[in-house]
């Protein structure tokens, strides 16, 4: 591991510590913020030592992040914005866009090169667990299945890598499904179907949730993730479990749509998701930029999952980065705070920082099937984002003079200003 010099002592005394960072926050005094000023310790191993309630009188300039976490990429697609325009920008232009540059043939030094510097970018950003979903079309496992094994064995300790098999649900039938649900078994996968409103989508649901039963998978399926305002991937999937049960867990992507229904209509909803135990990933920059394109102007719908309706159901719901800087997403450097920032602003998540945090730390892993990562905690990993600014959401708008990531107490990356 490459670490930097970091010529003074690092600032862990007096530093500001969010409430979802902590498993014991008994003792700790809790800003409107949610932040608390916490004097930390680490031993030779880079673990936390210790970790109590300050004693100084006042805060130091410096606010401590947790271990992030990216819930929901698509790493095989990432950095092919220049090479694969899309001129018009929408959803349609991204999928022709990505047949054209698919057509071309991928090598695996190309995809290994994207993917490569995906993981480098989120590991400069603080991410510790990464959940990424692989185009998985009949023609195109590879190169990004094998570039995929290779860099999971390779960031082992570093990044906790998750694949994601992904395409459209109607291409799972026949031999094609059964191959990945083989697949994705030897690779400890999640099938991850793109459920599209038409006239097959209940027999798709039936397919994927049968395949996923039969192969032990869970599920993370791209669903409502259009303006139709019926929801009706999310009453398909609802309908199905009613029927029956199904054993692993499934987590949606997107579920924008939902926000169109009627308020009584999404809550009824919302709580058959959590009836269900279904967890949502929200993914607010690729919602914001692909939805409400076909009014031809300006945009007056957000596009965005409605997570405060599902959170008041008591619905898991985290945020996801999406696609960066490709076809379907310009925007996006795989760093869960800006994730954040971006989701806050455009769901209205009004809840303090502090606590908003989880959505990219504690409650993403957990949503991930990583209860053990995400928290300060000691004995754990110093693996910690320490942002030098006055205040957490001055942090957040890139109002610091300095960001460090540290991982095992050792800086690995650091952006600054100097002025
Ligand atoms: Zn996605």
């Amino acid at each position: 591991m490459n670490t930097l010099t970091f010529t003074s002592p690092l600032p862990l005394d007096g530093v500001r510590v969010p409430r979802a960072a902590l498993l014991d926050s008994s003792g700790f005094v809790f800003d409107r913020d949610g932040f608390a000023l916490a004097d930390l310790a680490l031993d030779d191993a880079g673990n936390v030592a210790s970790l109590r309630p300050s004693r100084a009188a006042a805060h130091s300039d410096w606010i401590g992040f947790p271990p992030l976490v990216e819930a929901h990429t698509h790493i095989d697609k990432a950095f092919l914005r220049a090479r694969a325009a899309n001129p018009l920008h929408d959803f349609e232009g991204a999928r022709a866009a990505i047949e054209r540059d698919r057509a071309q043939g991928w090598t695996h030094a190309d995809a290994r090169g994207r993917m490569l510097r995906a993981l480098q970018l989120a590991w400069s950003h603080g991410v510790v667990a990464l959940r990424t979903h692989i185009d998985s079309q009949p023609d195109r496992l590879q190169p990004c299945w094998d570039v995929f094994r290779e860099l999971r064995r390779e960031w082992e300790g570093r990044i906790r890598l998750q694949a994601v098999a992904s395409l459209g649900s109607g291409k799972l039938a026949g031999r094609h499904g059964e191959r990945l649900g083989r697949l994705c078994a030897e690779h400890a996968a999640l099938l991850g179907p793109v459920f599209y409103v038409d006239s097959d989508l209940a027999a798709n649901v039936e397919r994927a949730v049968d395949l996923a039963q039969n192969y032990a998978l869970d599920l993370d399926v791209h669903i409502d993730e259009n303006n139709h305002g019926r929801a009706d991937g999310l009453r398909a999937l609802l309908e199905r479990l009613d029927r029956r049960p199904f054993a692993g867990r499934i987590n949606l992507s997107h579920l924008c749509s939902l926000s169109r229904c009627e308020p009584q209509e999404i809550d009824l909803l919302a709580r058959r998701a959590a009836d269900h135990r279904l967890s949502v990933v929200g993914l607010p920059v690729a919602n914001l930029h692909l939805q409400d394109r076909d009014c031809g102007d300006t945009p007056y719908w957000r596009g965005v999952t409605p997570i405060n309706a599902l959170v008041r159901a008591d619905v898991d719901v985290v945020l996801g980065g999406d696609n960066s800087q490709d076809m379907f997403v310009p925007w996006g450097a795989l760093d869960p705070l800006a994730v954040l920032r971006d989701g806050m602003l455009a769901a209205h998540l009004d809840e303090p920082l502090g606590d908003a945090v989880a959505r990219v730390s504690t409650l993403a892993a957990a949503v991930i099937g990583l209860p053990d990562v995400g928290h300060i905690a000691v004995g754990r990993s110093a693996d910690l984002t320490l942002v030098r600014s006055h205040d957490p959401y001055a942090a957040l708008s890139g109002d610091y003079s300095e960001r460090l990531t540290l991982r095992a107490g050792e800086v690995i990356a650091r952006r600054s200003l100097e002025m």
